[in-house]
């Protein structure tokens, strides 16, 4: 069985561009808004000597009680419950947002395997603004770029390698 990777986070931090770098797929809607890729979505990749399986999730809201958030909620939870380790995107550029604190308190209770990655840090100074992300009691912050493929086979070494 190839080990399953699960891509949560808020709208609009790049988890979809990540999921097609991971997949090297085109699957994935990409949109230039927040909250377009609703549905769960699964796809395959290889990296080195690691094979897996992606999931991509929408948005997150895991505390919402209606509508299209609660529906949200359902569908990222059952993608994490299938996943071996969570993935859990933060963007480096906006910081440490409330919805990631609540991302990150259900994620610590769930007690997965789970790497925080910030995205979107192409371009920004090793280390500079992303220490603010350890207040999210998550461990080490890896920086990635999704759109530039940058840090990709970090984050997918790190993720598997102690599976
Ligand atoms: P999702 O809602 O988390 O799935 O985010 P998307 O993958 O749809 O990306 C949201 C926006 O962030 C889009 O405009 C992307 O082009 C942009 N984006 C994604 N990854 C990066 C990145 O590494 N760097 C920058 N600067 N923008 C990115
Ligand atoms: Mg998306």
């Amino acid at each position: 069985m190839k080990p399953v990777i699960a891509l949560v986070g808020r709208p609009n931090v790049g988890k979809s561009t990540l999921f097609n770098r991971l997949t090297k797929s085109r699957d994935a809607i990409v949109a230039d808004y927040a909250g377009l890729t609703r549905d769960r979505h699964y796809g395959q990749g290889k990296q080195g000597k690691h094979e897996y399986i992606v999931i991509d999730t929408g948005g997150f809201e895991p505390d919402a009680t209606s509508g299209i958030f609660k529906e949200m909620a359902k569908q990222t939870q059952q993608a994490v419950a299938e996943a071996d380790v969570v993935v859990f995107v933060v963007d480096a550029r906006a910081g440490v947002s409330a919805q990631d604190h609540d991302i990150s308190r259900y994620l610590r209770r769930l007690g997965k395997p789970c790497l925080l990655v910030a995205n979107k840090a192409e371009g920004m100074k090793e280390g500079a603004q992303l220490t603010e992300f350890y207040e999210l009691g998550l461990g080490e912050v890896l920086a990635v770029s999704a759109a530039h493929g940058q840090g990709v086979r970090d984050l997918v070494e790190l993720a598997l390698a102690p599976l």
